[in-house]
């Protein structure tokens, strides 16, 4: 008889548990995976991809106003936010079920469920009333998102979650934050047609990121009619019959018909019985895990956004299959979270990989920087007068290129592919000695010759 029930116990089937269920069941391990809500966890359900698709959904009010300059005379358009949602909700069913039958095909035991550990083999389920034990368990429970309790009021806010499943559009809305969500949704609520106002606590939006990336794109969205407030946050909300009422801290008033918070995720790590196996928590209350996301009790690892390292689903997913050829395959490798490119899906859109400007120098010293900023091509004719930026940041010492910046069209998509340049080490002359694809925006980046002085030093 085995020791134990299964060879690897899988808590949350988001989309890092579920590649590592998956790649452990291809191994031959005999692996369950227990998922209390719907299978495909934040970033199919409730994140990634839905936003996707209302980013998509408003993006075309500037298809019809372009048209005009290219001849096409379009009819008077209207926006449905009930069709919007229900092929949305459609389309997230699909994927759930593909989710589910890629862990049934290579025999993983799926419990609808949620799932508590009893110590560090041992894991209760709630459906059907029962313990079972594994030789390992994965948590990958993800997060959650934060709400500021202290705002009098809090209760009328709702979060990323809720905005997906509004069953009429706002036609006033405030947002919360200045991160990847916020700014996301403020793009899409406005693209709809929302009166819409981006409310954040610091100067600028998009902390960490390459501030002329912040700067640009805080001018593209109030030329897109967003309000972007800043050094504000709300003290107080109130419910009144012409909408809801945020009070700032300073005093002033906005009226709302909804008000959204994107002030960041927390670890889901509460109530999952985590003390009871002597699992270590950080300050924010993640999984303390090593390079092999071994927590500190040998048998538990945890992967993703429960881990809080790089909260990005793809990286939840890479963790997910190192783990599982690691332990229950031939090959042992751990994930590199250098270099990860990332896109905030705003509109225009960012597409970022490796260090921004004021962290290369920190780490780099002397720095030479490239950029263009220009309108694109399909501006010429239909008179959007918006700015595309691109941005090298290289180190002076090797001559690699560390920091790669796109903000405009596709941009997500150009920097997919600069960051597979990078972490090959390509240098400055690599990128010239490529001959462009014309006409395209991201020839650019194999045409820029003109140095510009560093931000630090044009300040100085
Ligand atoms: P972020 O951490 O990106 O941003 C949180 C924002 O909220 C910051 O601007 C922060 O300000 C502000 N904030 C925090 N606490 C408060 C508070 N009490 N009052 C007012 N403002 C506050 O979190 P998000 O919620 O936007 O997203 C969560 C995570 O989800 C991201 O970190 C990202 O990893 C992931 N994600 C990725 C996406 C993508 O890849 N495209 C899309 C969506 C999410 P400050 O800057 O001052 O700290």
């Amino acid at each position: 008889m085995a020791a134990y029930d299964y060879d690897l116990f899988v808590i949350g089937g988001g989309s890092g548990g579920v590649r590592a269920a998956r790649i452990a069941a291809g191994h031959g391990a005999k692996v369950a995976l227990a998922e209390e809500y719907r299978m495909g966890g934040t970033c199919v359900i409730r994140g990634c991809v839905p936003k996707k698709l209302l980013v998509y959904a408003s993006r075309f009010r500037d298809e019809f106003e372009d048209a005009g300059g290219f001849g096409w005379s379009v009819g008077e358009s209207t926006f449905d936010w009930p069709t919007l949602i229900a092929n949305k909700d459609r389309e997230i069913a699909r994927l759930e079920g593909i989710y589910r039958n890629v862990l049934k095909r290579p025999g993983v035991e799926i419990f609808d469920t949620r799932a508590v550990l009893k110590g560090p083999h041992e894991v209760h389920l709630a459906k059907p009333d029962r313990t079972v034990t594994a030789r390992t368990i994965l948590i990958a429970t993800g997060g959650w998102p934060v709400v500021d309790r202290k705002v009098s009021g809090y209760e009328h806010f709702i979060t990323s979650n809720e905005a997906f499943h509004l069953q009429k559009m706002p036609e006033r809305i405030a947002i919360v934050g200045g991160g990847y969500i916020a700014v996301e949704f403020a793009g899409i609520f406005a693209g709809l047609g929302a009166e819409t106002t981006l409310v954040y606590r610091g100067e600028k939006i998009l902390r960490g990121f390459d501030e002329e990336l912040r700067d640009d794109l805080t001018k593209e969205s109030r030329q897109r009619g967003i309000r972007v407030v800043t050094g504000k946050v709300f003290a107080k909300i109130e419910k009144t019959k012409s909408g809801l009422v945020g009070t700032y801290n300073d005093g002033e008033t906005i009226v709302a018909d909804q008000i959204m918070v994107a002030t960041g995720r927390a670890p889901n790590t509460a109530g999952i019985g985590l003390e009871l196996a002597g699992v270590v928590l950080g300050e924010r209350g993640e999984i303390k895990v090593d390079a092999t996301s071994q927590s500190n009790v040998p048998g538990i690892y945890a992967i993703g956004d429960v881990t809080d390292r790089v909260n990005l689903t793809p990286v939840a997913i890479r963790e997910g299959h190192a783990f599982s050829d690691s332990l229950f395959g031939k090959r042992s490798w751990t994930v590199d979270h250098d270099l990860v490119p990332t896109g905030v899906f705003s509109t225009p859109e960012i597409g970022t990989v490796g260090l921004p400007e004021h962290e290369a120098a920190k780490t780099y010293g002397k720095l030479d920087i490239y950029k263009s900023r220009f309108t694109p091509l399909k501006g010429t004719l239909s008179g959007r007068k918006e700015k595309t930026l691109l941005k090298l940041v290289v180190d002076v010492a090797s001559q690699k290129v560390v920091g790669c910046h796109v903000l405009g069209p596709d941009a997500a998509e150009i920097v997919q592919m600069a960051a597979i340049a990078m972490r090959m080490g390509a240098t400055k002359a690599d990128f010239d000695a490529t001959i462009a694809l014309h006409p395209t925006m991201a020839e650019e980046l194999v045409t820029m010759r003109e140095k510009w002085m560093p931000l630090a030093a044009a300040a100085e």
